[in-house]
């Protein structure tokens, strides 16, 4: 809920603006929009960032257990989001097929 900066009367979007009856206009592709994208781009980040880790040759080992092929040799990697909240994330891959996964830790 937005309220106008102006009169303060409550602002109501429409067509991706917000328009007040004292004349105030606002777009809202700039923050409500944005945060929407920004959310996205995060997600495709995370896959990205494991296609590039594929190619380190110098990732940390540790012994796994791959639910694919039963190998018991990976390696793991940790991903820090963007956001400040969100704890690390940590990736394991299967040295012997590739597999990746998130470890639950
Ligand atoms: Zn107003
Ligand atoms: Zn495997």
């Amino acid at each position: 809920m937005e309220f106008c900066p102006n009169c303060g009367s409550m602002l109501m979007p429409e067509d991706g603006v917000i328009k007040c009856s004292c004349g105030f206009e606002k777009s809202l592709s700039d923050d409500d929009l944005e945060e929407q994208y920004k959310f996205e781009g995060e997600k495709n980040k995370d896959l990205e960032v494991i296609v590039t880790d594929n190619n380190n040759v110098a990732l940390p080992t540790t012994r796994i257990t791959c639910y694919k092929c039963g190998g018991t040799k990976g390696y793991w990697w940790t991903v820090q989001t963007r956001s400040a909240d969100e704890a690390p994330t940590n990736f394991i891959r299967c040295a012997k097929c590739g597999n990746t996964w998130r470890s639950s830790n």
